[in-house]
């Protein structure tokens, strides 16, 4: 593939307001004019380049979102203040009452419930989908239906979406194909396969620092000025604005992603790799034994492997709980919910960050008690870090 999206991130030039070699930060919420004409112009967004309130645009965050959009491959972007504040007004802005959404089953719990559980307070229904089943896919879309949604890679369970294949099943029934690229940044680029609208979550791999959240939206010049529109845009109007501040820091961050990215993936391989091999069930889409380890491979670009997010099932919660408190112990990690940290995070998804869907359904999809999502750390030495995981799982009888 020939498009190279840390180039394109690499490529932008900035020069600050004294020469600076980072953008100034653009501290302000209001912005003046030299006339009263400019700033009506302005309101009806007939002044390109003029600024006029930061829940609108801010120059930091128009850094932001055009380097974002550099990596993704499309026009411009929108940056949010968190990655639910990027989907949300996403979904609102492509539906209307009476409309229809058909996504995949397994998301982020935070999506998941915004579906089944809020928007259809406004009319709008969704139908959940084995988005890996694209007869299923293409048997749920009726003829309400606006939005085709999935994450690239999904949370928690690691399936991959066929993004090209999606591509093509949107475009016939004229739907949107929505993808939360936030476990995938640099692997994969879903605007490049065909996505309508990429979204991300920036608080995770792109931020890279656990400090801050985040979210993004990508997507064309037309669709991101229709979420700014004074009148009835929803980012302008739900007002889930990131701070001038922080987005000047994400953008300092972003510059490493793919040194990251590479570490987080390699780290990742290899823990998959010996997890596999010492027995344990583990799901990483860099192991042949992936059901859509082709697949990944087909739509990766290659250079940033696989990512950084694998799981494995120890079999019971107690005994993933145990595990985790004893990894923390070893300092092998934090017991936390996110990812793209350093260190290594590890949390039991079905008790925290998928704790929204239903029991019954986790079981259905095949989320299991025993199961631990990893994001995998930086570590420079991970040989080192598997002798010590390895370890403490034999302490536990998880391993023999
Ligand atoms: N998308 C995915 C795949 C996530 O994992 C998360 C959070 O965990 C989100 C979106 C929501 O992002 P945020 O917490 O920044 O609102």
């Amino acid at each position: 593939m020939s498009f190279k999206p840390a180039n394109n991130i690499q490529d932008l030039q900035y020069f600050g307001e004294f020469g600076g070699v980072n953008p100034s930060i653009s501290d302000s919420s209001t912005y003046t004019f030299l006339s009263a004409k400019t700033m009506f112009d302005t309101f009806e967004g007939n002044a390109d380049g003029c600024y006029l309130y930061s829940r609108h645009s801010s120059p930091s965050n128009l850094y932001l979102g055009e380097a974002l959009a550099a990596m993704e491959g499309t026009e411009t972007a929108n940056v949010a203040a968190s990655g639910m504040g990027a989907i949300t007004p996403v979904l609102l802005q492509l539906c209307q009452a009476g409309d229809h959404i058909v996504s995949s089953r397994t998301i982020y719990g935070g999506t998941y419930a915004f579906l089944k559980n809020f928007i259809p307070r406004m009319n709008i229904q969704t139908t959940f989908v084995d988005i890996t089943k694209l007869e299923a896919v293409e048997a749920a879309i009726n003829k309400n239906t606006k939005v085709l949604y999935c994450e690239s890679i999904s949370n928690p369970l690691l399936e991959v979406a066929d993004i090209p294949a999606l591509t093509k099943i949107a475009k016939k029934h004229n739907l949107k194909l929505v993808v939360d690229n936030t476990f995938s940044p640099l692997c994969i680029s879903p605007a490049i396969l065909g996505a309508d609208i990429v979204i991300h979550s920036l608080t995770k791999f792109i931020n890279g620092s656990s400090d801050t959240v985040g979210g993004v939206v990508c997507g064309t010049q037309k669709f991101i000025n229709d979420l700014r529109n004074v009148n009835n845009g929803a980012c302008m109007l739900l007002g889930s604005t990131m701070d001038s501040l922080r987005s000047a820091s994400v953008l300092k961050n972003l510059r490493t992603l793919h040194i990251r990215m590479k570490q987080h993936s390699k780290n990742a391989l290899y823990l998959a790799q010996k997890f596999e091999s010492d027995g344990l069930k583990t799901v990483y889409p860099g192991l042949k034994s992936h059901p859509s380890h082709e697949l990944f491979k087909s739509m990766m670009h290659a250079d940033y492997g696989f990512g950084g997010m694998l799981t494995i099932d120890v079999g019971s919660l107690e005994k993933a709980n145990e595990l985790m408190e004893l990894m923390q112990n070893n300092n092998l990690g934090y017991l936390a919910v996110s990812l793209g940290f350093y260190k290594t995070l590890f949390s039991a998804p079905g008790t925290s960050t998928s704790s929204e869907i239903p029991e019954h359904e986790q079981k259905e999809m095949g989320l299991s008690d025993g199961l631990i999502r990893f994001s995998i750390g930086l570590d420079d030495d991970i040989e080192r870090t598997y002798h010590m995981m390895n370890s403490c799982m034999k302490q536990l009888n998880i391993l023999v």
